[in-house]
């Protein structure tokens, strides 16, 4: 397969680079450099400048406020968002539950939700797994029976990121417990401010709050927040998932990682010579570099496969293993390059104060170290999220191997 880039190609990436040089406030791309839970004022003033220029989510079909772009030209698109450094946008909306309203919502869902996640005025969270449902998530106990008009949801979710800021949770429910595991879950929209709600933080390693546990005690879901058929939620999420798993290969991420860690290794010094003249350093770069590139290049093929072909799943299972390993190792080869100074470089949660000196400042206050040692403890979990790697290690041995 030929990724040749075209001369449309080109001028379509100066266009990106240029409107966002142009639209993008200066105060959030410099927060953005620290690349760190950013925060959702930010964002939002972000997703309103994207949407305006129609921009906001890409991928989506046109018809529901996305984009006719090719594939590498949103390939381009994301390249160009991480090399800005503007903030992740809100990707349970954008991402996850956007696409699934797109395609399986009615039509007013799509008038009722689209509009709000485009233009970040609504933020979402994903209620699928449960304290005893992760890996195994076909085994959730949440229910939601029917009452006339509405829906009675019980139980618990855990591990909800964002779910302390956001507005609306989709989650995956069991509505029918006779039937096999898949055959019983339904996909719903709750509004989290709903009676009955709860919603616990849970502190992380990396000492900041996106985390949750969401309690559910009767709470009444007006039917029309069923997304499809009943039942067949878990279709839903399986299309969710392979695309949750094909965005987690973080290529466009790595890549402006990648020139991070060589601006680091280049500037920080070792027994007086810069790290980057250090050559078993130099060596990690390069085979990371040499196996970003195997995986940029998998990936645009995915993104030319046909929609749709069965073979995706596992495909996105093999993105997922990947990319999570390499946004890890480079996380780490910045922490590294840090070296001690590192610990005196955490940014403060508000994202303004982005030194605690703890008695420890360094005497040389890089920019884009401020943050890198905290980033690199949070991306542990990147082989946990969306389907913990060992699990999606079964998958490629069924599916590709046909073991
Ligand atoms: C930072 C972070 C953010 C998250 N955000 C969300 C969110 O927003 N919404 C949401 O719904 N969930 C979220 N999750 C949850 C995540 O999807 C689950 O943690 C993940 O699916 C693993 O499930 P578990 O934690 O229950 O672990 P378990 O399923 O209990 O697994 C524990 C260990 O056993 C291994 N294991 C399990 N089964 C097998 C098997 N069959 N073969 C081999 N090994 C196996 C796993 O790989 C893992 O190492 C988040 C998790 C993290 C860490």
């Amino acid at each position: 397969m030929e990724f040749s880039v075209s001369t449309v190609e080109l001028e379509f990436r100066r266009e990106v680079r240029q409107f966002l040089h142009e639209q993008m406030p200066g105060d959030i791309l410099q927060r953005g450099k620290h690349d760190f839970h950013s925060l959702r004022s930010d964002i939002s003033r972000v997703m309103k400048a994207l949407n305006a220029k129609g921009w906001a989510a890409p991928h989506w079909p046109a018809d529901c406020g996305g984009t006719d772009w090719t594939p590498m030209q949103r390939f381009i698109y994301l390249e160009e968002l991480r090399r800005a450094r503007v903030p992740v946008l809100d990707r349970p909306g954008i991402d996850l539950v956007g696409p699934v309203i797109c395609a399986f919502g009615n039509d007013e869902q799509k008038r009722r939700f689209l509009p709000g996640i485009l233009n970040g005025d609504t933020f979402w969270c994903q209620g699928f797994s449960e304290p005893n449902a992760g890996s195994d998530l076909a085994s959730l106990k949440t229910t939601a029976r029917r009452e006339g008009d509405h829906y009675i949801v019980n139980g618990q979710k855990i591990w909800t990121s964002e779910a302390n800021r956001a507005d609306w949770i989709f989650v995956l429910v069991r509505t029918d417990t006779e039937t096999k595991p898949q055959a019983g879950i339904s996909f719903l929209l709750i509004d989290l401010k709903t009676p009955g709600i709860e919603v616990r933080p849970i502190w992380s390693v990396e000492e900041t709050l996106t985390l949750n546990e969401v309690f559910f005690q009767d709470v009444k879901v007006p039917v029309g927040n069923l997304v499809g058929e009943e039942n067949k939620g878990w279709t839903y999420a399986k299309q969710l998932l392979a695309f949750e798993r094909t965005t987690s290969a973080e290529v466009p991420h790595i890549k402006r990682d990648l020139l991070q860690l060589k601006h680091l290794a280049a500037t920080t010094l070792r027994r007086g010579k810069p790290l980057a003249e250090w050559r078993p350093f130099v060596a990690r770069i390069a085979d990371l570099e040499i196996r970003l590139l195997a995986l940029e290049w998998s990936v645009l093929r995915v993104l030319y496969a046909r929609e749709g072909d069965p073979a995706l799943n596992a495909v996105a299972s093999l993105l997922k293993v990947r990319g999570s390993e390499l946004f890890q190792e480079v996380a780490q080869l910045c922490a590294m390059a840090m070296g001690d100074h590192g610990v005196a470089l955490i940014p403060e949660p508000d994202g303004h104060h982005m030194l605690r000196h703890d008695g420890l400042a360094p005497d040389v206050v890089d920019d884009e170290a401020i943050g890198v040692p905290v980033r690199a403890i949070f991306r542990r979990s990147a082989t946990i999220y969306g389907g913990a790697n060992e699990v999606q290690r079964n998958i490629i041995a069924k599916a590709v191997l046909g073991l």
